[in-house]
């Protein structure tokens, strides 16, 4: 069957976790990494999520992008459009969710979409169009001082009504009291009415599930991966995909096994203590490689007659006050770049004496790793943890071998991530 659901998500990991949502709803779902050149999905994908890095940059940058990935998507088959970003509204007040929306808008010819960031699993509720974290509004959570985009507004109407010249309009949450009819009917209003963008209210993945149902004729809709659980069902209902079973197997994959660790956050700090006790660990030092060491040929070296089918372990995951100490020495971002550079080096070294299996932690690192190893598409399988599947690289040529990937952002995952991942493999492939 061909593709029925295209999906533009505007960060890797973002697009992970909406692929995480799909295949737990039972669509055979892929992640490609950025838009492709030609080359067509596995042949048996119903949704295709591609990961952009557009949540940050030019909104005219963005939106062309967006573009790009909507033509492909369409060529592919796709019925229905999902915009993805994050659930607490990442953006700022020049774009990109209302630029990169209108543009799809005008694009698929259609003059109304809805906006429903939620992820009530995660605490980001919706209630008369203002954001919650938890039990906070979005402007007193954290969000209020991250880097790139403060939200310093709970009021996703007033942020929306920022980024485009449509009129933003509210579907309240007691609409959802009438279930997917009522909501449907709030949307014909708003749209009668003149409003091309309406926020949406939802507390509960009931809501979520309401509200897809309800979006089933949308052209485009916009949302965290929340807003994805209720779409397979309507897909499932009109005969488009099949019925749910095996989404989320994935082929063997046999070979050698590593971790490789880059993420600093406490839960990968947990996770390496664990591991450290259950298999060996290389510490790549920073500074040694900044001072000029072959730190990725040593890594290699070491590893030569310790690797096997039980997973060895790399790792330049450190506590706080030695991240500081190298941060100052050299500077947060050549540091990352050179750690980053170094993890990169090991993984192709890997990959190149049988390595198949891989665990990376961290979303940058992990980004790097994806992007040395040549990997441009990911088949997405069943999670090992909340927001973290298995997956398997989805071949580019002939020659290049299919590798079992978990790639694990740097705060998900019980402590014995690790080692349970692993076993996890066995049970996720058929
Ligand atoms: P997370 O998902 O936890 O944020 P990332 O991989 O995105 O993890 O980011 C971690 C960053 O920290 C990377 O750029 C990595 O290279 C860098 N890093 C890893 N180990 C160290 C260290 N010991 N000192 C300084 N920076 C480090």
């Amino acid at each position: 069957m061909p593709v029925v659901l295209g999906a533009i998500a505007d960060d890797f990991t973002g697009a992970t976790d909406l692929c995480n949502t799909l295949v737990r709803r039972g669509m055979k779902t892929v992640q490609l990494i950025d838009v492709p050149a030609a080359a067509a999905p596995a042949a048996d994908a119903e949704a295709v999520v591609i990961a952009l890095k557009s949540r940050t940059i030019a909104a005219s940058e963005a939106v062309a992008m967006s573009l790009a990935a909507l033509d492909w998507l369409k060529d592919a088959g796709a019925r229905q459009i999902l915009f993805k970003y994050c659930s607490t509204f990442d953006s700022t007040d020049a774009g990109n969710i209302g630029p990169v929306a209108d543009a799809l808008l005008a694009a698929l010819g259609s003059d109304f979409t809805l906006y429903c960031p939620a992820f009530p699993a995660l605490g980001r509720t919706i209630f008369k169009g203002y954001l919650f974290v938890g039990d906070v509004l979005l402007s007193e959570s954290g969000m209020k001082d991250h880097p790139l985009t403060p939200m310093r507004d709970p009021s996703l109407v007033r942020v929306l009504q920022r980024q485009t010249k449509g009129k933003v309009g509210l579907v309240q949450h007691a609409a959802m009291a009438q279930g997917p009819a009522g909501i449907a009917a709030a949307f014909a209003q708003l749209r009668a009415a003149g409003y091309r963008h309406a926020i949406v209210d939802a507390v509960a993945d009931a809501d979520l599930d309401a509200i897809g149902e309800a979006a089933a004729d949308l052209p485009l809709i916009t949302g965290g991966s929340g807003i994805a659980l209720g779409l397979p069902a309507n897909f499932r209902r009109a005969g488009l995909i099949g019925d749910g079973g095996g989404a989320d197997r994935l082929p063997k994959i046999g070979g050698k096994a590593a971790v490789l660790s880059g993420s600093c956050s406490q839960a990968t700090l947990a996770q390496l203590a664990h591991m450290r006790e259950r298999a060996p660990v290389f510490a790549i030092d920073p500074l040694a490689a900044a001072a000029g060491a072959d730190v990725a040929g040593q890594a290699l070296a070491w590893a030569a007659d310790r690797l096997g089918t039980a997973p060895i372990c790399f790792a330049a995951t450190a506590p706080p006050d030695q991240v500081a100490a190298v941060q100052q020495k050299l500077g947060r971002e050549r540091g990352g770049a050179l750690i980053e550079g170094v993890m990169a080096e090991i993984a192709r070294g890997l990959v190149s004496v049988g390595v198949r299996r891989l665990v990376i932690a961290g979303g940058e690192t992990a980004g790097a790793v994806v992007q040395a190893l040549g990997v441009t598409g990911l088949r997405i399988g069943r999670q090992i943890d909340p927001g973290v599947p298995w997956t398997v690289s989805l071949p580019t040529s002939a020659d290049q071998p299919p590798l079992a990937l978990a790639l694990k952002s740097g705060n998900f995952g019980a402590p014995d991530f690790f080692t349970r991942a692993f076993a996890a493999l066995e049970e996720a492939t058929a």
